[in-house]
């Protein structure tokens, strides 16, 4: 009976076509399924979108947690690295400080607790940027970004937004060995990740495309 049962909701497919529930066509199934690396036999139509996007994010996230592995470093040319060049990869963080909002509590802070919030702020700027570099180095085939430069400023003189920009040369080095065997390991599971995750797009947007048409031509009469 399970051929009758959605894999993903697990509630009864239902038999008109049209229908919250109704089946998605086999053709679909199976590049979800080979896409999800799955070997189930029904899904709903509406659940399909549904497996894509969480497909992506569960990927997504898993990228984001070993992403740090990809080096982001100022030096230009660092020795003994063998590399090519890809290109240039920005990143932009804007944050609020709380610091002009918070004056008139006492001029102290500002040398106590809010200085302490004030660098905690600008250091999750950094990061944040950082994590763009290595996201789009790795969305470019590279796997390190070097001649990073990091620049601060201020957004207007009252609003206590602080805006870090960071730029870099995305890289893609040959004898990624040197990092360490560890590193290696992460950043070429980074890069598998982000290929699989380039397959979920455009799978994805086959799928939902073809849903959409597969809908219009059940209205249509075809
Ligand atoms: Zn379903």
């Amino acid at each position: 009976m399970s051929k009758h049962l959605c894999s993903y909701c697990k509630t009864v497919i239902g038999k008109k076509l049209l229908s919250k529930n109704s089946p998605a066509p086999d053709e679909l199934v199976s590049l979800i399924n080979a896409l999800t690396r799955k070997d189930n036999e029904g899904y709903c139509q509406t659940c399909l979108p549904t497996i894509i996007k969480k497909e992506e994010e569960n990927t997504r996230r898993a990228i984001s947690e070993i992403i740090d592995a990809i080096p982001v470093i100022t030096i230009h040319t660092p020795q003994s690295w063998n590399y090519e060049i890809l290109g240039i990869v920005t990143g932009q963080s804007t944050t609020g400080t709380g610091i002009f909002s918070d004056i008139e509590s006492s001029i102290s802070d500002f040398f106590g607790g809010q200085s302490v919030t004030y660098n905690a702020k600008i250091a999750e700027g950094e990061t944040r940027c950082f994590s763009q570099l290595r996201a789009k180095a790795s969305a470019l085939g590279g796997n390190a970004v070097i001649a990073t430069d990091i620049d601060y400023s201020e957004l207007g003189t009252s609003t206590g937004m602080i805006m870090v920009c960071a730029s870099g040369t995305a890289i893609k080095l040959m004898n990624i060995e040197i990092l360490g065997e560890e590193k290696t390991r992460r950043i070429h599971r980074v890069q598998k990740m982000v290929n699989y995750l380039n397959k979920i797009n455009s799978d994805g947007a086959e799928v939902i495309g073809k849903i959409d048409s597969f809908i219009y031509n059940c209205v249509s009469g075809y």
